[in-house]
């Protein structure tokens, strides 16, 4: 057995009770969990107010989602349209959420999701995302026919994939928006990391979600552990190249090789291949040269708002 710690050490200058004492010691304890274990902190205020932050971030977002139903305008969807990069005609989007703060304006997922995951929170928000996210595919499909097939993709968090009733959820929702009957619509988004908590457990639960019809993509690869020796266990229809590849190609050769090589992974595998964060023409040249399908980025836009994804696919010609 192997043992280790991690310790807070608080100072007794300026505290006013051992129980300040001890909760200072308490709170330098979780910053050194965090920063890898088995190590030391030392308290200092601004610990304490990064944890008072978060509390604060916490009761807000609770608040938030208390109101039944989520609705507008604390939280918004934006959709980033996904190109094919051949033609770049839009095949779909990406949503996207964001939380408009009372006091501090829009917040980032990258700040509140985490928060949304680690207080259950996720589970009512996802649900309100993924139908959100339908209605909004379904509206547009009925009113830009000669813009189709296009189709929606929507991001599962950890918890969300490990929860319980995902597959009952996402089969509502399939039959509320009555979009199945049309051409493949929804994509699931899921990251390695979410597959490896439990590899048996996520390859029964992608499998019936196939089984409804939806399409399953992997997020955010070759940032994560499982990767290559993984991939082919699993019934994904494309892969997410990581922005952190695409972003080096026009300028690094080994990450132009490592994007060839997950091209040709997948495609090896049978599977399509979507590019992250295209910001630039020569990163769009290469990433055509090396035969990615699909692409979304600055490039080609930014995350909208549905006003403006109607008034981009209203100036297409039918
Ligand atoms: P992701 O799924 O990998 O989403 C792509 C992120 O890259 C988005 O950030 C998008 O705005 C950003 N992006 C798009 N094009 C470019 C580009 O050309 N350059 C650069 N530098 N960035 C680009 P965003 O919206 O802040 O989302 C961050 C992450 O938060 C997402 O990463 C996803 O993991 C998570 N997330 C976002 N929306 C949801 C959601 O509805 N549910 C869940 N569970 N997670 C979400
Ligand atoms: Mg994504
Ligand atoms: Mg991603």
């Amino acid at each position: 057995m192997f043992t280790a710690a991690s310790i807070g050490i608080s100072l007794r200058d300026g505290v006013s009770s051992p129980e300040e004492l001890l909760r200072n010691a308490d709170t330098a304890m979780y910053q050194a969990k965090a920063r890898g274990r088995d190590r030391h902190a030392v308290f200092d205020q601004a610990m304490r107010d990064r944890v008072v932050a978060l509390l604060q971030l916490e009761t807000d977002l609770r608040r938030a989602l208390s109101r039944a139903p989520i609705q507008l305008p604390e939280f918004q969807l934006r959709y980033q349209p996904i190109v094919a990069l051949e033609t770049r005609r839009i095949i779909g989007f990406e949503a996207l959420v964001r939380w408009q703060h009372p006091d501090r304006g829009w917040i980032d997922p990258a700040e509140f999701i985490p928060l949304a995951e680690d207080t259950g929170l996720i589970v009512p928000l996802g649900q309100w995302i993924l139908q959100e996210a339908c209605e909004q595919l379904r509206s547009w499909q009925a009113q830009f026919s000669h813009c189709l097939p296009l189709s929606m993709s929507v991001n599962l968090s950890t918890k969300q994939f490990t929860q319980t009733n995902l597959m009952e959820q996402v089969h509502q929702i399939l039959q509320q928006t009555q979009i199945r009957g049309l051409t493949i619509d929804l994509k699931l988004e899921i990251t390695e990391s979410a597959i490896m908590e439990n590899p048996d457990k996520a390859r029964a639960l992608l499998q019936q979600l196939k089984e409804l019809g939806v399409k399953l993509l992997i997020d955010d690869f070759g940032t994560g552990y499982s990767s290559l020796s993984y991939l082919h266990r699993f019934p994904f229809d494309m892969v997410k190249i990581d922005q952190s590849f695409v972003s080096g190609m026009d300028s690094r050769n080994d990450q132009s090789e490592i994007v060839r090589a997950i091209v040709s992974l997948a495609h090896t595998l049978d599977m399509k291949v979507i590019a992250e964060g295209v910001e630039t023409v020569a990163q769009l040249t290469q990433l055509q040269a090396l035969g990615a399908e699909y692409g979304q980025g600055y490039l080609f836009a930014q995350p909208l708002s549905a006003e403006a994804v109607e008034a981009m696919l209203g100036s297409i010609a039918p």
